[in-house]
């Protein structure tokens, strides 16, 4: 239980751990009020970032395989949260907010120095506008 609980939030700890490291200042962690529920908001300067899980996301890189049971069940409820998806980062820039919107993959241990780097350079250029 505990294992599974840990591995789950290992992505979560990664992007925590690179915002407090590259010192940035007035972010929030799960913003339940605001739309969409972003993992990480700086509710002042209208930043929203979020992780999206690549099998419930419908991840066009990693490109999970559905479950064979129930085929049409999970395709349309992959469908359902990418539009879902669409819907938020639509209304949510209508409301001027920035949203930056991240893979699970792209919190990958292998591949996070590259996604750090990116992150880093995107948020210096929005909360500097
Ligand atoms: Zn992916």
């Amino acid at each position: 239980m505990q294992a599974v609980k840990s591995k789950k939030t290992a992505p979560e700890r990664r992007l925590r751990a690179f915002l407090v490291g590259s010192g940035f200042r007035g972010w929030r962690l799960n913003c339940r009020e605001i739309q969409g529920n972003p993992d990480i908001a700086f509710p002042e300067q209208k930043i929203v970032i979020f992780v999206d899980g690549c099998f419930w996301h419908g991840c066009p890189i990693c490109n999970r395989p559905l479950p064979v049971s129930n085929h049409e069940y999970w395709e349309a409820k992959i469908r359902r949260n990418i539009e879902r998806d669409k819907a938020h980062t639509q209304l949510l820039e209508q409301n001027h907010w920035r949203v930056i919107r991240l893979w699970e993959h792209q919190l990958k241990k292998k591949v996070w120095s590259e996604s750090a780097a990116f992150l880093k350079q995107e948020l210096r250029r929005l909360l500097n506008s």
